[in-house]
């Protein structure tokens, strides 16, 4: 043994530590059944966050739909992050499912970094031997197929496991770069270690000067255990110290396993107090450097990273012991158990820590990063759901408005239509009154206007055909003209002014931008009042009477006392009949009528009664006054007759036409007027319901705007609660992922 004993040491420290030793040996050579492997933690916590962030994936997928689909107003600011969330998510899954527990061995050349290996892997898969010098990396990682396979950097082919000889060989003539790395694909079934994801990765020599800073940039940042393999026959070396404090100034803290190895030299020592006091310099000294040094561990940690062990032997018992052979007479030391047990001891340990350390390295980081993302992602549904929340009741408000706005319409409509119902009816009467009232103002100046019609006058029966056809035109214009001059400018004015105020009272109606629409919806065109009158048909009748008679002739005398109907019954002897007694001046009349139709009666029958009548009245009065009487009679009847000229007849002719005409058009009068008032009627009736019409789009609107509302708040509800579910869910991920880090990385509070 080349280690010397530190007289210093004192033996109280010495026991302690030997105690504490002691307490560790408590496993086999790593047969011992467990209730559960150390390993498992990371492989559960593996799963476990797996799940977790497959889960945050889906709700991150289903987020983005959701977001994405938002109407604009309902949008998050930081809704497009969620997109990028997406990535990370991936990204993180993507180094989740890669991760594994990686342990990497240091020390120098010879120390037993790969015997090491081996005897953990309990196979001989690392070459090793006093005439082998690794020069590059060798990593060992499990796989699934039953054999096992060789993996270079430069090349994705599988090469033989036979050939790691040659290509990890310093004296290998294939060169293969210091820092480069062989892997090697090793089953996972046959091993532990492999099957919980343990990554081995053997260093060449540290000895070998190599580019420690380029090693660690390359191999140590994702290694979870740093295991130094030291040789117990002497001291750490100060390359093997240096590699350490280049490593702690990289990652916080590493953990670090110092195996003492060759254990096993010892037994061939004389002295066993020595060799135990060389231990416990060995285990001073590294105490010192993990502690002190590199202040990695305290020293009470640090003498559970420090043991003592023989990997040769512990690789040739595990070998025998698998192939179920007898180990080799002598290939075994004094005392092998207790190193064996030492060996056991620090791959519990070595289990332990690496998995903590690993769920650490490789979780923590991550489990953080998922928190961030599902507490943002949290906040942006909150908000996304309380603007849903805030945008559906301002709909809400919308929609009452609108809603009230109808009834407003509504109500208002039925007023004003009541309003205007009366309006019109009362402007129909005014306009019957009025026209009524023009009609017998022309009719009772009817003789002016005929007499104005100044068409010459022939008493031949073609000519007054002519005449009268015209008469009838003329009069009818002329009553038309002067009815138009009389009624129809005011009621047209007075029309307009309702159809104004139809528009005034509806427009006060109806919303700012469809008033002007009323204007369009008034008649475009003046309303006429049109006067039906006909005169042709409606004086078709009349007869006129131009034939001369004399004044003072029998019948016009008859006339004149009787009146027409009385000269009828004369003449037509009717009036023979007893009269019905009428009293007063009725009465007078009927006597006179007797007289003179017994008379006349006489005088028709015979003229020779007239003669003796004259006769009579002669004898009376005297033939002189007869005479005298009779000339003047004759000289009147001349006069009459001389002067009935076509003037006269035209006159007489105007006049009987005139009060034909008059006493025909009282007859129409109210009819006329009616016609005049259904016109206005119809005028302001349909001009307010044209009028109407624009409400009723505006109330079509409405009800529109109503269903469309209903609509975009139902919508929203939906968003909202959509909104809701989806911050619960990212709220349920943010625990999920808090009782992740409380369960696999002890924090408290997270
Ligand atoms: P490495 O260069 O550090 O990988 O060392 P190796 O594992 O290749 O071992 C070098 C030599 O040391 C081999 O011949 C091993 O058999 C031998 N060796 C390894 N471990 C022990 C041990 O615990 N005891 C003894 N006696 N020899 C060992």
């Amino acid at each position: 043994m080349s280690g010397r004993v530190d007289k210093t040491y004192s033996m109280e420290e010495s026991q302690r530590g030997q105690g504490d030793r002691e307490d560790q040996r408590s496993l086999g050579n790593g047969k011992h059944a467990r209730s559960q492997s150390p390993l498992k933690f990371f492989a559960e916590a593996k799963k476990s966050i797996n799940d977790v962030f497959k889960d945050i994936a889906e709700y991150v997928k289903e987020s983005h739909a959701f977001l994405s689909a938002l109407p604009e107003e309902c949008q998050c600011d930081k809704a497009k992050s969620v997109e990028e969330f997406g990535n990370m998510i991936q990204g993180i899954i993507e180094v989740l499912t890669r991760n594994h527990m990686k342990v990497v061995f240091f020390g120098r050349t010879s120390n037993g970094k790969s015997t090491t290996i081996n005897a953990m892997l309990r196979n001989k898969i690392m070459p090793s031997g006093i005439g082998h010098t690794t020069h590059c990396f060798i990593q060992v990682e499990g796989c699934d197929s039953s054999d096992g396979f060789l993996l270079t950097e430069d090349s994705d082919q599988q090469k033989s496991i036979s050939d790691i000889k040659q290509l990890a060989s310093a004296l290998s003539k294939v060169k293969l770069k210091e820092n480069s790395l062989i892997r090697i694909l090793w089953p996972k079934q046959k091993c532990k270690f492999l099957r919980e994801d343990v990554v081995f990765l053997d260093s060449p020599g540290i000895d070998v000067t190599p580019d420690l800073d380029d090693w660690i940039d390359k191999h140590c940042l994702d290694a979870d255990v740093f295991v130094l393999v030291a040789n117990a026959e002497s001291t750490l070396m100060q390359t093997e110290k240096n590699f350490f404090h280049k490593v702690s100034n990289r990652l916080s803290k590493p953990n670090i396993f110092i195996l003492q190895n060759r254990w096993d030299i010892s037994v061939g020592e004389d002295d066993p107090e020595e060799v135990e006091q060389v231990k416990e310099q060995h285990y001073q000294r590294n105490v010192e450097f993990l502690a002190d040094q590199l202040k990695v561990v305290d020293r009470q940690e640090a003498k559970n990273r420090i043991f003592f062990v023989s990997a040769k032997e512990t690789l040739i018992s595990r070998l025998h012991e698998d192939n179920k052979t007898p180990t080799p007479h002598g290939s075994l030391q004094r005392n092998y158990q207790e190193r064996a047990f030492a060996f056991a001891n620090f791959e519990t340990a070595f289990e332990i820590c690496i998995s903590k350390s690993a769920v650490k390295t490789k979780f923590e980081k991550h489990s953080q990063r998922g928190r961030n993302i599902t507490s943002s992602l949290k906040s942006i549904m909150e908000e996304t759901y309380q603007k849903c929340q805030l945008q559906g009741e301002k709909l809400q408000d919308v929609k009452g408005e609108k809603a009230s706005e109808l009834d407003f319409l509504e109500k208002q409509t039925l007023i004003l239509t009541t309003e205007m119902k009366d309006k019109i009816k009362a402007m129909v009467e005014e306009v019957e009154r009025k026209v009524a009232y023009a009609m017998n103002v022309e009719i009772n100046r009817l003789s002016v206007l005929v007499e104005d019609f100044d068409r010459p006058f022939h008493p031949d029966e073609m000519v007054l055909r002519v005449y009268k056809k015209e008469l009838h035109a003329y009069v009818e214009d002329g009553i038309k003209i002067n009815l138009t001059g009389r009624c129809t400018a005011q009621l047209v004015r007075a029309v307009q002014t309702v159809e104004m105020h139809m528009r005034d009272r509806l427009s006060a109606l109806l919303p700012e931008e469809t008033k002007q629409n009323l204007d369009s919806m008034l008649p475009k065109n003046q309303f006429e009042i049109a006067y039906r009158l006909d005169c042709r048909n409606l004086c078709a009748d009349f007869q006129e009477d131009i034939q001369f008679r004399f004044s003072f002739g029998i019948t016009a005398l008859m006339e004149r006392f009787l009146g027409p109907k009385g000269v009828h019954t004369v003449l037509t002897g009717k009036g023979n009949t007893i009269p019905r007694p009428i009293p007063g001046q009725a009465q007078d009349n009927q006597i006179l009528v007797g007289v003179i139709t017994t008379f006349a009666s006489v005088s028709s029958r015979t003229t020779m009664g007239a003669l003796i009548i004259g006769g009579m009245v002669a004898k009376v009065t005297g033939w002189r006054i007869i005479a005298v009487v009779g000339a003047l009679y004759g000289v009147l009847y001349l006069y009459e007759r001389m002067t009935w000229t076509n003037k006269a007849k035209e006159r007489s002719f105007k006049r009987q036409y005139v009060d034909y005409v008059a006493s025909k058009l009282k007859l129409i009068v109210d009819l006329t007027s009616a016609n005049c008032s259904h016109q206005v009627q119809q005028e302001l009736t349909s001009t307010f319901a044209r009028l109407c019409n624009q409400v009723d789009i505006s109330k079509q609107g409405l009800e529109n705007e109503i269903t469309e509302l209903d609509k975009e708040i139902t919508k929203r509800r939906e968003i909202s609660l959509k909104g809701k579910t989806l911050r619960n869910k990212a709220d349920y991920l943010d625990k999920t992922l808090d009782g992740f880090i409380k369960k696999f990385l002890g924090q408290k509070d997270s």
